[in-house]
């Protein structure tokens, strides 16, 4: 399998060279050259498999450069009981009226990212130890995927993270998660910004070519493929545990942000897995909803971010959407280069008039909607009432949906990205109850914080790194 720039500006490469990248040298994100296909009777076939026997089976046609012994023994050793929780990995559960919730969130850091971080963590160790290479990942965080990335790195050889955050705008309990490493290879900088200002310092440095080669400098953000590629597993999971027949049609709901865990179930559909709809669900930021409603896409200006009480999906461009409408485009790297060219100029595209503004629906079977902070404490305590469970407020934006757009007969799983105690304020708020803190997080924010302030600054980001890696 080798793999191309969206933007066709970018030699033909190996799963192994982009994985510590994601961004192609022209600005455009790295594809696969095509999306393997599963037939039905494999699909049946890995009904019987464990959650790391099938995370091979998925990923062995796409990191085609790792010896598949290699790559047997990694998904193995990633995904265990010991780091999710259950033996399962990614447990379903019933929630009313048709719609499951897949549990992605039992992992270190209580969030879904660690089903494709904890993978990257071995598959980084593994690939620096083979090249004789070290790494310093710089990374930009709204709260779950700084921790994440956190967890799965430290104490990793070969391997220092530089970690950019809000300052002020995580719950404090993402910040302890953080903060409270005192591990030496993890670096924390608390940035005077929002996520995107944090995003934008670090493409700036990434732009920086000669910087970014002496400081070894790369990345693990959304736009990773070997996140989006781990994320696609649980799609087969869930699948495979949901469909009374294999071939039945199952729908997923997906709270979304940078479009990274919804485009892991567009490539799973395109890998030929029967799924009917895919419902990208957004909170007031609804960048993703605006353009599958009416196929304008318009990213906002920092300044018209809102700050929500579902924080890690308070976006305002879509960083993995690119990948999404390469397809649409007919996987034609000048149309796509056109497009984001227009975008670029215009400050935002519009298909609606387009011919192929029709095949998000029809063909790739997207539908989207939105939800708002009372909405979500509505979610939070009507699910509360009817099963006794919390959930946290990104999946509750997913549940809204999901109710709107569940069709009769087909199973709907919503994708529960967090666990409530890592958003107890509004938890509390919706239901009076105080999300259980597991036994591994008992009193982490009382503990010492390890984190540097900086202002939105390219110049003092780039030294604290240097004078860092000594490099
Ligand atoms: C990252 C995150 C999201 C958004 O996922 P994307 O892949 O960026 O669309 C949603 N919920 C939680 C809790 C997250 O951490």
């Amino acid at each position: 399998m080798k793999y191309f720039s969206s933007r066709g500006g970018m030699e033909p490469q190996d799963f192994s060279e982009i994985l510590l990248e994601g961004l192609a040298p022209d600005g455009g994100l790295a594809v696969p050259e095509f999306y393997p296909q599963v037939p039905l009777s494999v699909l049946e076939s890995w009904k019987s498999l464990n959650y790391g026997e099938l995370a091979f089976e998925v990923l062995k046609a796409y990191a085609t450069d790792i010896p598949e012994a290699d790559l047997k023994a990694l998904t193995t050793k990633t995904y265990t009981k010991a780091v999710y929780g259950t033996a399962e990995i990614t447990p379903l559960r019933e929630l009313f009226d048709g719609i499951k919730v897949l549990e992605l969130s039992n992992g270190p850091t209580l969030a879904f990212k660690d089903m494709a971080m904890q993978l990257l963590g071995n598959l980084f160790e593994y690939q620096l130890a083979r090249t004789n290479r070290e790494l310093n990942i710089l990374g930009a965080t709204s709260g779950d995927t700084g921790s994440a990335a956190e967890y799965a790195m430290r104490g990793k050889k070969g391997v220092r993270v530089f970690m950019l955050s809000p300052l002020g705008k995580m719950s404090a309990f993402q910040r302890a998660q953080m903060y409270s490493l005192q591990d030496p290879n993890i670096f924390n900088i608390a940035v005077e910004g929002l996520f995107d200002d944090c995003q934008d310092v670090v493409k700036a440095v990434s732009e920086d070519l000669e910087y970014k080669a002496r400081q070894k400098i790369g990345t693990v953000n959304s736009i990773n493929w070997g996140r989006i590629s781990a994320q696609v597993v649980y799609y087969f999971n869930a699948y495979l545990r949901t469909a009374e027949k294999i071939g039945d049609p199952v729908s997923f709901a997906v709270p979304s942000g940078n479009f990274g865990n919804v485009l892991a179930g567009h490539i799973a559909r395109q890998m030929g897995l029967p799924i009917r709809k895919l419902i990208v669900a957004t909170n007031e930021n609804n960048v993703l909803d605006e353009f599958f409603k009416t196929g304008v896409y318009r990213p906002r200006k920092s300044a018209e971010t809102y700050i929500t009480s579902s924080p890690s999906m308070d976006i305002s461009k879509a960083s993995n959407f690119e990948r999404f409408v390469y397809d649409l485009l007919g996987r034609d790297p000048k149309a796509l280069k056109a497009l984001w060219q227009d975008l670029a100029k215009e400050g935002q595209f519009d298909l609606s008039q387009d011919a192929r503004f029709k095949r998000v629906e029809e063909t790739f079977g997207f539908q989207s909607g939105c939800s708002n902070h009372q909405n979500r404490l509505d979610t939070i305590r009507e699910v509360y009432s009817r099963t006794g469970t919390l959930i946290d407020t990104h999946t509750a934006d997913a549940v809204k949906v999901a109710r709107e757009l569940v069709e009769p007969g087909v199973p709907m799983v919503v994708l529960e990205t967090a666990l409530a105690v890592k958003f107890a304020e509004t938890i509390e708020e919706a239901t009076g109850q105080t999300p259980p803190v597991p036994a591994a997080f008992e009193g982490i924010e009382k503990l010492p914080q390890r984190v540097v302030e900086m202002p939105v600054s390219v110049d003092q980001v780039k030294a604290f790194i240097a004078v860092n890696t000594g490099l």
